[in-house]
């Protein structure tokens, strides 16, 4: 009882203190200075959070753009009142207007979790391909670099394996997963054009599975699905056999792959960026539950539509081109994000 009533004035203070700051434009940093001014779009998301953390402790000036449609304030709350920080509550999908100088652009403004982006899909399509128009055009006014999250989804259902940037990809255009797939492969013919077109500087990243703090516990991705079941005890939701595979990523190690990416000169990509490690989703829930102690029991579900059976990313040309080779092991990053989790978990249940 004293702990709801603690966290609710915790809450309170937190809303109270930080709501100047959630909608106000005025810390556009157009005063000058020696640090790079940043704007990441889907900054209050899963990985946009940890690339706006992670560049305020680079010593850069970061402003975040997002509608909170997936992501949330709280990935953010805690960079809030830096002074180098600034959050812009905004729709990628109209024109991006900023009274600033910007001089690096990460776009990452799009639902991710199938269930988040199959519920809207017409949505969907417009945030990748009307947004990544909005990013670019900024980029053109800005002469600046900027990077496009863009997805191994591009492969789709992949007849090549390993998936190398130079397989074209088995996407079922008219499918439930195209909304996504089309709509990313669409946002990479349009970085494409603008380079050719406008000779913008282009980093276009297909990211593979990547999961970490700051996962939203109820996003419906497999890893977030499988830990929050299994810290609840509640079964473990296998889709189909679970024989189908995927190569996870932690979060820390596909921060640095974009970071190296971004600091590259003349190298456009499309480039893989993720960890090569590859396992069976039951393999995954049996780590999950291994990990966890949990009673969980693994029941087996309908696997929906188009699901791809197998991915895993070649990732020689990231290797070749800047020397990335993720550093940290399935456990490890489950026990972090176990971790992070489990505070998440016992938050939720003392909110009022
Ligand atoms: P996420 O859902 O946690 O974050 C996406 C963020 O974008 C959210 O904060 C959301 O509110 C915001 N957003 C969505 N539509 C927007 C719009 N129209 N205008 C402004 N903001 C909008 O997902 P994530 O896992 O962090 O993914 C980030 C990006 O990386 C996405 O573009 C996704 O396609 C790509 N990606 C992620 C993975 C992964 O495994 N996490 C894999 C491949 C590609
Ligand atoms: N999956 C599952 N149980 C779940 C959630 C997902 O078996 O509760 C499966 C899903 O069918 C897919 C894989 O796990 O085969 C990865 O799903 P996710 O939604 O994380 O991302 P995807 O790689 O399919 O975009």
């Amino acid at each position: 009882m004293l702990l709801k009533k603690s966290y609710f004035i915790f809450l309170f203070i937190l809303v109270m203190f930080s709501e100047p700051f959630l909608y106000s434009h005025d810390k556009y940093f157009n005063e000058p200075s020696d640090k790079k001014t940043i704007l990441v779009t889907g900054g209050a998301g899963f990985l946009g959070s940890n690339m706006c953390k992670r560049l305020i402790d680079k010593g850069n000036r970061v402003i975040c753009i997002d509608n909170i449609y997936t992501g949330s304030i709280q990935n953010i709350a805690n960079l809030m009142e830096d002074e180098n920080f600034t959050f812009i509550n905004h729709d990628i999908t109209e024109p991006i207007e900023i009274d600033a100088h910007i001089d690096e652009i990460y776009n990452f403004a799009s639902p991710a979790s199938p269930p988040h982006y199959q519920k809207d899909p017409i949505k969907t399509l417009k945030t990748n391909v009307l947004g990544s128009i909005s990013v670019l055009e900024l980029a053109k006014k800005n002469k600046c670099r900027i990077f496009q999250a863009s997805t191994s989804e591009v492969y789709g259902d992949p007849k090549v394996h390993p998936q190398k940037e130079t397989y074209l990809g088995n996407v079922n255009p008219i499918g439930i997963r195209a909304c996504y797939d089309e709509s990313k492969r669409c946002a990479e013919t349009l970085f494409f054009d603008y380079h050719r077109k406008y000779d913008i500087d282009i980093k276009v990243g297909r990211i593979f599975n990547t999961y970490g703090p700051n996962m939203d516990i109820l996003d419906g991705r497999v890893v977030s699905n499988f830990i929050t079941q299994a810290l609840n005890d509640e079964p473990i939701t296998i889709y189909g056999e679970g024989r189908q595979t995927r190569s996870f990523c932690y979060v820390d190690d596909l921060i640095d792959a974009i970071l190296l990416f971004m600091d590259t000169d003349d190298f456009t990509g499309p480039v893989n960026l993720g960890n090569s490690n590859e396992f069976t989703v039951l393999d995954l829930a049996n780590y999950v539950v291994k990990l966890t102690n949990s009673k969980s029991q693994i029941i087996f579900l309908d696997l929906p539509l188009d699901d791809p059976k197998v991915r895993c990313p070649d990732l020689s040309l990231a290797n070749d081109k800047f020397g990335f080779e993720p550093q940290i092991n399935l456990e490890n990053g489950l026990l972090k994000t176990i971790d992070y989790f489990k505070k998440e978990l016992f938050l939720k249940k003392n909110r009022l």
